[in-house]
């Protein structure tokens, strides 16, 4: 079957990763309920808060794309649009740390020094 044939070599593509938010409890990238910041996995019925949810989609992010730029439009894109701009943003302040004050601003985790 041509279509199980995979390259080993082949370069992870932005397009080919399934984007979405995971589940910090069955890892599955699934749809939630949500419930002001907690979110119920349809998938294993696990209760996780946004931050939970936000946090590790982003070191996800940044391991898979270490070339990549942790960048509110980035993680907009990243979490399949499910999270609002404006939240991701606040997320982002909460919980990485800001480098840079122009255009090229992202953030970065926070034990990075
Ligand atoms: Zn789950």
């Amino acid at each position: 079957m041509i279509s199980d044939f995979h390259d080993p070599f082949e370069q992870v593509s932005y397009c080919a990763v399934r984007k979405g938010m995971r589940c910090p409890s069955c890892r599955n990238i699934t749809d939630f309920n949500c419930h002001q910041r907690l979110f119920l996995c349809l998938a294993c019925k696990t209760i996780s808060s946004l931050d939970e949810i936000f946090v590790q989609s982003a070191r996800e992010y940044l391991l898979i794309y270490p070339e990549r730029k942790l960048t509110k439009s980035s993680m907009y894109l990243w979490c399949n649009k499910k999270i609002p701009p404006a939240k991701v943003s606040t997320l982002l302040k909460q919980h990485f740390k800001l480098q840079g004050r122009t255009k090229g601003s992202h953030y970065r985790e926070l034990n990075i020094p």
